[in-house]
């Protein structure tokens, strides 16, 4: 058997991380300001995750959803501290797009509509309602078309109410900071205006923070730099550093019912330990302030490089546009450099790299952006 050939690979093997590096099969090192898009929150194999899973995997790897499970209570108490949701609900699933398909799933069967407002540029996973929901024809088969999604232009609050006057609306779903859709934050005024239509049209708001939520922007979740609180956070990528997990977050007036959403691997103990020593991590570490101060020193250098266009983000979720000279720069970086970073289209560069980067290895990177940007001439790394 061969694998499906879906991905374009660069030519490169990876076989081990640790921290901020990844290495290849002929043991050359990179730095990792990808963070395999945006999934590796505290560092490659740290520490205590690894002990975390390995103590977990030598008492029980899997049992059903059928039982207590004292590690979904533990899970579940220690989310809501770290991401100060105390009073929130959490369903456990396997990835962003069934993070998404679950939210989106129960915003309509709360409300017991069907239109779902989403946004242009925006991603929202691979399933079914998941794909259609997300701004990108190519990725959506036939099967997957719904007149149930409306697309609105982003940032766009007269779009929205426009919208909201037109169409029985079950939920809205948008990024904080759209991450394929190449770095675009969503404005303080157009998230509260979703909360207050929400509110004013029996609405669920859901905040999609698979990949700009779990400390990235260094707030637990970006949403919340508007100051209103969504009905429903979904979570994935960095949730378990590596470790397939996700969650739906869910507001206390959103009522469960007995078989309303369920799977099988969902909230399987291992996944369980890695996200809770994930968490523990980002507070014992102080992560979220890291990728505070890290960010903001990152993107003020970055400003400083005049063939870099546009730097924006929030902690350490950064993009920047590459004029046409410098189409190929990525690139360069990666086998010239050693380093890994993120693309969105047409030509953004992302970085996503671990919450845990340091200031060595951030002047590591801007050391090597200048020898991509100024020489043609490879440096040994
Ligand atoms: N939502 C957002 C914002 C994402 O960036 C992604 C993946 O890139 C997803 C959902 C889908 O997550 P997954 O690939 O784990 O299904």
């Amino acid at each position: 058997m061969k694998l499906f050939d879906v991905y374009p690979l660069q030519p490169l093997a990876i076989v081990r991380g640790q921290g901020a590096y990844v290495w290849d099969a002929q043991d050359r090192r990179f730095l990792d300001m990808y963070g395999g898009h945006a999934v590796i929150s505290i560092g490659h194999s740290h520490p205590h995750w690894v002990a975390r899973i390995e103590d977990q995997l030598k008492k029980l790897a899997f049992y059903s959803n059928s039982v207590h499970m004292p590690i979904h209570e533990q899970l579940a108490e220690k989310l809501g501290l770290v991401s100060e949701k105390p009073d929130y609900q959490l369903f456990l699933c396997n990835s962003g797009a069934e993070a998404n398909e679950n939210a989106l799933k129960l915003a309509s069967f709360h409300t017991g509509k069907k239109t779902i407002l989403a946004m242009r540029n925006g991603f929202h996973g691979r399933t079914s309602l998941a794909v259609a929901a997300t701004d990108n024809p190519s990725i959506v088969a036939p099967v997957n078309q719904t007149e149930n999604v409306v697309f609105l232009p982003f940032n766009d609050e007269q779009a929205l109410e426009t919208a909201f006057s037109q169409y029985e609306v079950a939920a809205v779903i948008i990024e904080g900071i759209q991450g394929v859709g190449g770095i675009r934050e969503a404005s303080v005024s157009f998230l509260q205006k979703i909360r207050a239509l929400c509110d004013a049209n029996n609405a669920v708001y859901i905040a999609d923070s698979v990949q700009c939520g779990y400390g990235r922007s260094g707030q637990f979740f970006a949403h919340d730099y508007a100051g209103v609180q969504a009905d429903i956070y979904t979570t994935a990528k960095g949730m378990g550093n590596g470790f397939p997990v996700a969650g739906v977050v869910i507001a206390p007036h959103l009522k469960p019912k007995y078989g309303m959403l369920g799977t099988t691997f969902g909230g399987n103990p291992l996944a369980c330990a890695a996200a809770l020593a994930v968490l523990e991590v980002i507070e014992q570490e102080g992560l979220m302030e890291n990728a505070r101060i890290q960010g903001a020193y990152l993107m003020d250098a970055l400003r400083g490089m005049p063939a870099l266009e546009n730097v924006r983000g929030r902690g350490l979720m950064i993009g920047f546009d590459l004029p046409e000279a410098q189409a190929d720069l990525r690139k360069k970086v990666l086998m010239e450099q050693g380093v890994f970073t993120g693309e969105a289209k047409p030509r953004v560069v992302r970085l996503l790299p671990s919450l845990a980067l340091t200031r060595v290895e951030a002047d590591l990177f801007l050391e090597k952006m200048h020898a991509a940007l100024l020489t043609d001439v490879p440096i040994l790394h």
